[in-house]
């Protein structure tokens, strides 16, 4: 219908979530892009790195595993829902799980850096 129209798109977004999976409508996107262009956004890990991945913490700990879609303000009778929030690192730091709030609680209590596999 566009090419019928001769309209131009422009899209904006984020491409993967919290797993690093793309979300199906990113990647639908992807494949009928004439283009696909990084903007040029300073997002920065903790550490001072390009961050490329993004992270879920629930009560400051990151997590991998979930529902793609959480909905907030919402407790269930037997415990109340984690606080959910999300944070941008990069993929070192994504991979070890090391979120901001974790590194500085490394750093005060002196424990080595955890490093999964
Ligand atoms: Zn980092």
């Amino acid at each position: 219908m566009t090419d019928e129209l001769q309209l131009d798109v422009f899209c904006f977004g984020i491409l993967t979530d919290f797993r690093t999976v793309l979300f199906p409508g990113s990647a639908r996107l992807v494949e009928l892009a004439d283009q696909v262009r990084t903007l040029q956004v300073e997002a920065l890990c903790w550490c001072g790195k390009k961050a490329t991945h993004n992270a879920r913490t629930e009560n400051g700990e990151m997590v991998v595993e979930g529902e793609v879609i959480v909905v907030g303000d919402v407790d269930s009778l037997d415990e109340p829902a984690p606080e959910v929030g999300y944070e941008v690192l990069c993929r070192q730091h994504h991979r070890r799980r090391l979120t901001a709030s974790r590194a500085r609680a490394v750093e005060r209590i002196g424990e080595p850096l955890p490093f999964l596999d």
